[in-house]
């Protein structure tokens, strides 16, 4: 049986933190999908398509899927076949909220499990919110985020290079 993990979120944009949690989940998983939301409540510096590429240009060696995803999750991922929905996992302030959304997920479909791959000590810190803020400030984001994700930034921003 072919394992798929779906690995949701907004990358808002996409960080260190986020790509080694995605390079984790491909060791547990023969297919991981990055399911790129969309929620109503909330403001994004960048659309989905730039998320979306943004994603894809960070991970061009490894075997994903990306792609946007609206609605609700747990229907998304038995659309999937998913195996399990994965999570990363900062700090305390993480846990309230994925603790609340894994039960009423379980809640709506008891087939599929949520999983949470704890951050690397060295991401522990990162976040795409403190990384945005960061950059609108002229920060270096060297070993932050990727790259494309920083020349990106830094366009949205309009700082020199
Ligand atoms: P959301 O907008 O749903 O909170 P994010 O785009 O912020 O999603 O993150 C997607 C997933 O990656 C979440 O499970 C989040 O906890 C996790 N994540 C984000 N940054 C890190 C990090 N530095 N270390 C580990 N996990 C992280």
């Amino acid at each position: 049986m072919t394992k798929i993990g779906v690995l949701p979120g907004s990358f808002d944009p996409i960080t260190n933190g986020h790509l080694d949690v995605i390079k984790r989940a491909l060791k547990i998983f023969d297919k991981v999908i990055i399911a790129v939301g969309e929620t109503p409540s909330k403001k994004y510096l960048f659309s989905v398509k730039e998320r979306v590429d943004m994603i894809k240009a960070s991970t061009k060696k490894l075997n994903l899927e990306v792609e946007h995803f609206s609605g609700l999750l747990v229907k998304y991922a038995k659309e999937k076949k998913a195996t399990a929905i994965v999570r990363g996992l900062r700090a305390v302030s993480d846990f309230d909220y994925e603790f609340q959304a894994t039960l009423m997920n379980r809640k709506l479909c008891r087939d599929i499990e949520t999983i949470f791959i704890m951050t690397r000590g060295m991401y522990s810190y990162l976040s795409a919110s403190i990384v945005k803020d960061a950059a609108r400030l002229g920060a270096d984001l060297n070993g932050m985020v990727p790259k494309t994700v920083e020349q990106k930034l830094n366009q949205k921003f309009k700082r020199k290079l």
